[in-house]
């Protein structure tokens, strides 16, 4: 699949172009004519109508058409080989599609998890068959994941997971629930970690497996949650004796943990943790611009400061994983400042546009802001909390 997109029809991104956002890193011709098609494509998307740039587009922004769209461009699935229909490209390439589409606030939600995390650990962990059977629909933008891992009791301490999948002659048996899984009312298939076998206080993180469940499994109830994102963005997901084959296993059993922390390095670092909501950092910081006042543009400044730092970091562990390298630790520094500045953002914005936030607005400027709001006490939360990151950091550096 390549991607044959026109230049843009609208003007690219005025905070992009003012700031000539090129790539964070080495740039070569080739990622700079990716990254305009990806400009050129999301333009050329929402003036067509097919979307309204809005906040948290990659949590939130649940478009299955969007996102079949984007499959077509090769751009869903861009990591994964040709022989999957992937487009076998970069974690830097994908990079670079990813930060152009969240930056123009078009809806990600429905391929999110599988784009960023499934379809990697699918490649990297399963069988041929699991392969077969996963990546060509995740690669055409048409299986969603959701991860499940939190559990009523278990959100810092993954370990303490109590979801439990037991041997049958033939496969798995499958008891218990998780919480909090987003897009869980929708996804077609959920990542599940569960106990393998009996928890060992002296060996936390043993005993712990990955099992791949298609949602429409018998025994599989999915339960709405409410939340300020909607009725049906978070669900609460319960197994009740639900028989999996024995391929529902994904990588090695008893590996659970090793294959989440590898799965989460992927998950923090990347430019979600901070293009939350340039949506409206970028209106902000035009009306500073505009305004011409000189502590209007102190606040844009230092918000750009920030966003430029953090691209950096998160374009380095892309690079970083491209190398087949680790990346545990710098991807928790990413997320930990990332949703920092996201907070902060939202603050400075608020400051800089004086209107009040209103999610159904027809004025971008107060939906926006609406919007960020809504999603703002997730943004330190979700993948892991701060205080969790910072912890992780700290233990980085001590065995540094
Ligand atoms: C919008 C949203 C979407 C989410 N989506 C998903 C999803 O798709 N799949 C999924 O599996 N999970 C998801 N989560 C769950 C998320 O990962 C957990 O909420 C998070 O890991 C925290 O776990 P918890 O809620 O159980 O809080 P707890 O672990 O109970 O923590 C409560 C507080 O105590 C602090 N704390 C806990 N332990 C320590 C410690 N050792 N040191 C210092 N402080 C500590 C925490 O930082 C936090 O402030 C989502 C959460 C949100 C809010």
């Amino acid at each position: 699949m390549t991607a044959t997109t026109a230049r843009p029809a609208a003007a690219p991104s005025a905070v992009v172009d003012r700031l000539a956002l090129d790539d964070p890193g080495p740039a070569t011709p080739q990622l700079r004519e990716l990254r305009l098609q990806a400009r050129a494509f999301a333009a050329n998307a929402r003036a067509a109508g097919r979307f309204e740039p809005m906040c948290d587009s990659w949590h939130a922004g649940w478009d299955p058409d969007f996102s079949r769209l984007l499959a077509k461009q090769g751009w869903v699935g861009m990591t994964l080989p040709t022989e999957y229909g992937g487009a076998g490209r970069t974690a830097v390439e994908r990079y670079v599609v990813v930060e152009e589409l969240l930056a123009a606030g078009a809806p990600l939600a429905a391929h999110w998890a599988a784009d960023r995390q499934m379809g990697p650990s699918i490649q990297r962990l399963g069988t041929a068959a699991q392969r077969a059977r996963w990546l060509p629909p995740i690669a055409r933008g048409e299986c969603s994941f959701a991860i499940g891992m939190s559990e009523p009791d278990s959100g810092s301490d993954l370990a303490s997971v109590r979801t439990r999948a037991q041997r049958t002659d033939d496969g798995w048996r499958l008891n218990g629930a998780k919480v909090w899984v987003t897009g869980g009312y929708h996804a077609d298939a959920l990542l599940v970690l569960a106990r393998t076998a009996p928890h060992d206080p002296a060996q936390r993180h043993a005993g712990l497996s990955q099992l791949l469940v298609p949602a429409n499994t018998p025994g599989v109830t999915v339960r709405p949650i409410r939340s300020l994102l909607g009725p049906q963005h978070l669900a609460e997901v319960i197994f009740t004796d639900v028989v999996l084959p024995a391929d529902a296993l994904l990588g090695v059993e008893g590996q659970g943990w090793a294959q989440v922390t590898a799965e989460l390095a992927v998950e923090r670092a990347g430019p979600e943790r901070f293009l939350s909501t340039f949506p409206l950092v970028e209106l902000a910081v035009s009306a500073a611009c505009r305004s011409g006042d000189r502590s209007a543009l102190a606040l844009a400044g230092d918000v750009l400061a920030q966003l430029w730092t953090l691209r950096r970091m998160s374009f380095r562990v892309a690079a970083r994983l491209d190398r087949g390298r680790s990346a545990e630790v710098p991807a928790a520094l990413v997320k930990e400042l990332g949703t920092r500045f996201e907070v902060e953002s939202v603050d400075v914005a608020r400051r800089l546009l004086g209107v009040e936030p209103d999610a159904s607005s027809a004025d971008p400027a107060a939906r926006l802001l609406g919007q960020a709001l809504r999603s703002l006490p997730a943004f330190t939360l979700r993948g892991g909390t701060n205080e969790i990151l910072r912890g992780l950091i700290a233990r980085g550096l001590r065995t540094a």
